[in-house]
């Protein structure tokens, strides 16, 4: 099967390939690497919206207990601008019960039920810290915006 490269190498250096003729604005990717990657079709050519990079441990504070002693629990973490600066926002994700936990330095964590995977998961955090941001005029407080202690 002949393939269409994204125009954007994943961060490990490898470049996603996506299959020729698909007529999908957007798909997931999982890299060999571990990372998994949204790709998005702009302009005609794919690139890369969204990494999730896979990390060992996550500051496990504020998690629950169920999805942190899950054995199958994926654990990623994404970039996302708050309070104007880019934070890590952690992800567990749990394949057994399509779960997913997500917490951002200093806020609570989120929970997600029906969840399709770990860029699902990102997508529905993303979308509902957006229109919270939107709905409200509140800046996020200033000690909510430094390293959370662990
Ligand atoms: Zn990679």
């Amino acid at each position: 099967m002949t393939t269409r490269m994204a125009s954007l190498p994943c961060a490990c250096g490898q470049i996603p390939s996506v299959p020729e003729g698909s007529v999908r604005e957007e798909m997931d990717w999982v890299c060999s690497c571990g990372r998994r990657l949204e790709l998005r079709r702009e302009k005609g050519a794919w690139a890369i919206a969204a990494a999730l990079t896979p990390e060992r441990s996550v500051p496990i504070s504020g998690f629950s207990r169920e999805i942190r002693e899950a054995p199958e629990a994926q654990r990623f973490f994404f970039s996302h601008v708050i309070g104007g600066a880019p934070m890590p926002v952690h992800i567990v994700y749990s394949t057994s019960s399509r779960t997913a936990e997500i917490k951002a330095a200093g806020m609570k964590v989120t929970s997600f039920s029906n969840v399709d995977g770990p860029l699902d998961a990102r997508r529905l955090w993303v979308a509902r810290f957006e229109s919270l941001r939107l709905r409200s005029s509140v800046r996020p407080a200033r000690s909510n915006r430094g390293v959370e202690a662990v």
